[in-house]
């Protein structure tokens, strides 16, 4: 048995949080392979490392002196040293930091020190091999077009052999590099990602991702009050709701173990008895209630597009999607009639481009009449069971007329994993409640 394991920065905030963090590896021997983020927050009101690097680097790029910074950077970890009575000194790690800083090597490189620095001091605390991302992980500035220059492949391999014949060992988490040595981060959050590599490369049985809650929940706490945990879900169910920001696993760490059928197992390291959420590719588990999760996003506009005889004019559909494409907008659900199709958009990136997209449709499209909706919401709910119980459309649909909510778009996916419903902004969590107490409180 083989299982990756990845804390979060809150679980590696502080002496006391390492010592919850070694009692959970070492008390699993099958816990062989380690990624740890940044030192996070330890109160609300504290900074996480890697913003402090942030900063701390970006007043290196304009001169300014930067002493101060670097010491409040390594009082976090000095503090976490002495916590746990290690003997170990990041004084040479800290001289090459700062003089790379003074250089300006890049903006990545210094974000990555938070996590490089807490992987050294994690390995000599559990007393596990420290192997550096930036050997391992590998970005190939030739992809930078397709937006993703993380070289999956190439770092698979590389990575495999590398642990081939490594018992125990702390990789951290966010960075990798180039194969000119160049470090280059993932996005916010991504040491998500690094453990799903990892876990991928060493076929690991499970990837256990540890945090601060107990998994995911069915319903945003913001809106309900003690939504219950979501036991089991497959990744499809979670492409559904993640997109909508469920916010607990970066939405990229999916790909690499979903590909090798690795379930991931989302932890609380304050509260390790709890089993937590599993995510897996299928299951024949029913959950308790008819849907997994609700997960939704205000400020979306709705752009109604009518033409008479559209359902049989070929390439309709292309030349409006054409406009938006030309104007760099990207659209989130596209519900159509017979005369009629809606393209939903995020606001904030559309209100600029508003009138030259609209432009653009005319000119391409020649439709009859076009209407732009603001203020709007869009609530996926989602759920496996909803295939084979019947009625779950008319449950829902009876829960919202109840609660007084009109609905402007619906769109059931054709899988059946998801109905998505268009509200009011201003019904966006009445919408919620209503769906949450309908299909969960009243199990
Ligand atoms: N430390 C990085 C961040 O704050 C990456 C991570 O925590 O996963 O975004």
């Amino acid at each position: 048995m083989k299982t990756v394991v990845k804390f979060g920065g809150s679980s590696l905030a502080s002496a006391e949080q390492f010592k919850k963090v070694s009692e959970i590896v070492l008390s699993d021997k099958s816990r062989r392979f380690v990624i740890p983020s940044a030192p996070g927050k330890r109160f609300p009101a504290d900074i996480k490392v890697t913003d402090m690097l942030y900063i701390c680097y970006d007043k290196a790029k304009s001169g300014k002196d930067i002493k101060k910074d670097l010491d409040g950077i390594k009082s976090r970890y000095q503090e976490i040293i002495d916590g746990l009575n290690l003997k170990l000194s990041l004084e040479d790690e800290f001289t090459v930091i700062e003089k790379n800083f003074k250089d300006n090597v890049g903006v990545d490189y210094a974000a990555s020190r938070g996590e490089y620095l807490n992987g050294i001091v994690l390995a000599k605390y559990l007393d596990f091999e420290f192997i550096d991302a930036a050997d391992f992980i590998r970005f190939d500035e030739s992809l930078a077009l397709q937006n993703n220059d993380f070289d999956a492949e190439a770092t698979n391999t590389m990575l495999h052999k590398r642990l081939e014949n490594v018992d125990y060992a702390v990789i951290p988490g966010f960075y990798g590099a180039y194969e000119n040595g160049k470090v280059k981060t993932f996005s916010r959050g991504g040491s998500d990602i690094t453990g799903s590599i990892v876990a991928r490369a060493v076929m690991a049985d499970v990837y256990e991702n540890w945090t601060d809650v107990s998994g995911f929940l069915i319903a945003d706490p913001r809106v309900v009050d003690n939504p219950k945990v979501i036991e089991t879900i497959t990744y499809r169910e979670l492409r559904e709701l993640a997109y909508m920001g469920a916010g607990v696993l970066h939405e990229e760490a999916i790909f690499p173990v979903r590909r090798e059928g690795i379930p991931i197992n989302i932890r609380n390291t304050n509260k390790p008895g709890d089993s937590g959420t599993w995510i897996v590719e299928s299951t024949c588990q029913k959950s308790k209630y008819i849907i997994t999760g609700i997960a939704g996003k205000k400020g979306f506009c709705a752009v109604n597009i009518d033409k008479d005889l559209m359902n049989s004019e070929i390439g309709f559909g292309r030349k409006v999607l054409q406009a938006f494409e030309d104007n760099g907008i990207s659209f989130e659900h596209m519900p159509s009639g017979i005369d009629t199709l809606t393209v939903f958009v995020h606001q904030d990136e559309f209100a600029d481009k508003e009138q030259k997209v609209v432009a653009s449709i005319h000119r391409l499209a020649h439709p009859d009449h076009i209407d732009i909706e603001g203020d709007l919401a869009i609530i996926a709910v989602v759920g496996r069971g909803m295939k084979s119980t019947r009625g779950t459309a008319g449950r829902l649909f009876a829960a919202l007329s109840f609660a007084n909510i009109n609905i402007r778009m619906m769109d059931q996916g054709s899988s059946e994993l998801n109905i998505i419903i268009g509200v009011a902004n201003e019904d966006f969590e009445a919408a919620i409640k209503a769906i949450y107490s309908t299909f969960v409180d009243s199990v």
